[in-house]
């Protein structure tokens, strides 16, 4: 057996479910069960896509966000666990009563926008991309999970936006230093580059995004972002140049810096 850890069992199994269509339970409910010479070829092929590195989430198609499954591919960042931070900071922040109007910005997969949708059913959420590739997928995900109140737009962050404004604008941009080391030797390198790196210091889409803000949100609106662990100060001082208030970091699951809010005064 080529398994060499737990998380390569775990991994092993879970390409077996995916070619073989059963879920885990029934690899040791049923370990006996013949599979066909074609199953068996594919299970070998995707292993092998497996052995070199590329993240399972791509492989099978699909990953788990705030309990939820979404449909990814090479055109979109996997949802990560650390985003969940940045998810749940705003739902203690967005009312659980009214209609509020948010953006999601650089969707991706629309993991966000959907947990909005889903877990503020009055919201109405605009999700952007740059990425048309990306939109498709975050189309694919809105509408398997009935997320009929996101629209979904193509946008360079707010420059499309006209005169709209929001209560909450949140997003995951690019955040990662261009010649970040990570970008060659982890398997962040089957993800598209664009939706991962944001310039010399990591910083460029930030700078964009908090500049472009006020002008977006409503008085007493909040911005939101998910940032690198080593950013977060410099995030602050971004907030406070352009005269946010109560700005405040959260940490992740990891303890690290991880999301900076602050009101529009
Ligand atoms: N958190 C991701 C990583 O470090 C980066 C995501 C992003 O750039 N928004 O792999």
């Amino acid at each position: 057996m080529f398994c060499r850890n737990t998380s390569s069992r775990l991994d092993a199994e879970l390409l077996a479910c995916h070619v073989c269509g059963c879920d885990r339970a029934a690899i040791y409910r049923d370990p006996n069960t013949p599979v066909t010479a074609t199953q068996h070829k594919r299970f070998m092929q995707l292993a092998k896509h497996r052995a070199g590195g590329q993240p399972m989430a791509q492989i099978i198609g699909n990953t788990e966000f705030w309990s939820l499954s979404f449909a990814v591919d090479t055109n979109v960042l996997i949802p990560r666990s650390d985003t969940e931070t940045l998810v749940e900071t705003a739902l203690d922040l967005i009312p659980t009563t009214g209609e509020p109007v948010i953006a999601d910005l650089g969707t991706g997969t629309g993991a966000i926008a959907v947990v909005f949708a889903t877990e503020r059913p009055q919201a109405t959420v605009l999700a952007t991309d740059l990425s048309a590739q990306a939109l498709h997928v975050a189309s694919r995900n809105c509408r398997a999970h009935r997320a009929s109140r996101v629209v979904l737009a193509q946008a360079n962050w707010m420059t499309a936006f006209a005169e709209i404004k929001f209560d909450f604008i949140v997003s995951n941009p690019p955040y990662i230093e261009c010649d970040d080391p990570l970008l060659a030797n982890t398997d962040i390198r089957f993800e598209p580059r664009n939706a991962l790196v944001a310039g010399p210091d990591g910083l460029d889409d930030l700078r964009v995004i908090v500049k472009q803000a006020p002008r977006h949100l409503k008085q007493g609106g909040y911005l939101l972002v998910e940032h690198g662990y080593n950013q977060a100060s410099q995030v602050r001082q971004l907030f406070a140049e352009r005269g946010f208030q109560r700005t405040t970091t959260q940490r992740d699951i990891g303890n690290r810096e991880r999301v900076t809010f602050g009101r529009k005064a």
